[in-house]
């Protein structure tokens, strides 16, 4: 829906009214109360361009973010057909049926381009949707990845304060997000299916080190020999890899969300592991240097994105002077990031 600045339009009897927006104590008062219109409207606004929203919902994140951290956040990956949206219903079940309040946001890299998002085009988790006890968020888009993964990141926040005490991050395995999301979340969970060779599954060495737990999915049926075949050659090769840093090894094993088989079995694990690296304080450490990281990178982007709203055509000049071999890139990127400070000082005067 498109929206004025700071306003919401609201349609009475074919005339279009604005309708003010709450403000941010409003807004993190009815969160911190489980309200999840103002929830969802706040998510809206972390991911609005608009200046003005962005302007309140860095407002509302600071009221919230006192109140958050108290969940366990689960990032879950792997490639297309691999599963992921019928385990997260499964596994999203059991949650629920434990007692638990279950977030799922998703970050979808392909989301960006034009058309084709993997993870949102088809109708997902149906049963999951039905209840109550779950909040379900698609990607954010049209953004790069990092900006999905920073806005990803700011909706845990107002999940968590909004009474969630689960929040799983689900990510497509094509790409860089398994790293955005591993730098958001506690525990990482890879889904693989037998059968598949790993050039197929497209999955790096990268992310299996990432990963602390790696499920193979679809052991059913004819499946399961597979399945086995595959957890005995996967445990193998996670044992080549180096022991991560919580000293904790990487568990393999294999589930099956048709029948249900292994899902309660991967929340143990996973409550197992928090509690161990809680325990051993590498939980706090790791969510310190997550912080820094979005410290570090908002920093990195926060700048780019002025740098080029400044220094655009030129920059676009410098390409071609570059391009041509008229001109050396460092010496290029030194002169236009001089140009662009000076260009600052005189903005500043
Ligand atoms: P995603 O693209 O990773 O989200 O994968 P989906 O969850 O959409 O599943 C891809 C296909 O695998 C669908 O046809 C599912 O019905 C099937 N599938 C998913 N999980 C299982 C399972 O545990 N057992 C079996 N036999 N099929 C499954």
């Amino acid at each position: 829906m498109p929206q004025a600045e700071g306003k919401e339009k609201t349609h009475i009897r074919g005339s279009v009214k604005k309708k003010s927006l709450p403000d941010a104590e409003t807004f993190s008062k009815g969160i911190l109360s489980g309200d999840i219109v103002l929830l969802s409207r706040a998510i809206t606004l972390v991911e609005s361009t608009l200046h003005s929203h962005q302007e309140l919902a860095e407002a509302i994140l600071e009221k919230c973010l006192p109140h958050s951290g108290k969940s366990i956040r689960v990032g879950i990956t792997g490639i297309p057909g691999v599963g992921k949206s019928t385990f997260i219903e499964a596994f999203g079940n059991h949650l629920i049926d434990q007692g638990r309040k279950v977030a799922v946001l998703t970050i979808d890299p392909t989301s960006q381009l034009s058309r084709g998002s993997i993870l949102g085009d088809k109708t997902r988790m149906e049963t999951l949707s039905r209840r109550k006890e779950v909040f379900i968020r698609p990607s954010p888009s049209g953004d790069s990845l990092g900006g999905v993964a920073r806005k990803t990141r700011e909706t845990i926040f107002l999940c968590e304060s909004a009474g969630f005490d689960t929040i799983l991050v689900e990510t497509v395995g094509v790409g860089q997000s398994e790293t955005a999301v591993n730098s958001m979340v506690d525990v990482f969970l890879l889904l693989l299916i037998a059968g598949a060779g790993d050039e197929l599954q497209g999955i790096k060495r990268g992310i299996m080190e990432m990963a602390d737990m790696i499920a193979i999915t679809k052991a059913d049926g004819e499946n399961i020999g597979r399945a086995n075949r595959a957890k005995a050659e996967t445990i193998s090769a996670v044992h080549f890899l180096p022991a991560h840093e919580s000293g904790i090894h990487t568990d393999v094993r294999t589930c099956s969300a048709l029948t249900g088989e292994g899902i309660s079995e991967i929340w143990t694990e996973i409550a197992n592991f928090i509690k161990t690296i809680r325990e051993k304080g590498y939980l706090e450490k790791k969510r310190k240097e997550q912080a820094k990281h979005w410290l570090h990178e908002s920093v990195q982007s926060i700048l780019l994105d002025d740098f080029f709203s400044k220094m655009g055509t030129d920059f676009h000049k410098a390409e071609e002077l570059v391009t041509q071999g008229l001109a050396g890139s460092y010496q290029t990127a030194r002169k236009l990031v001089q140009r662009y400070k000076n260009e600052d000082k005189n903005l500043s005067k």
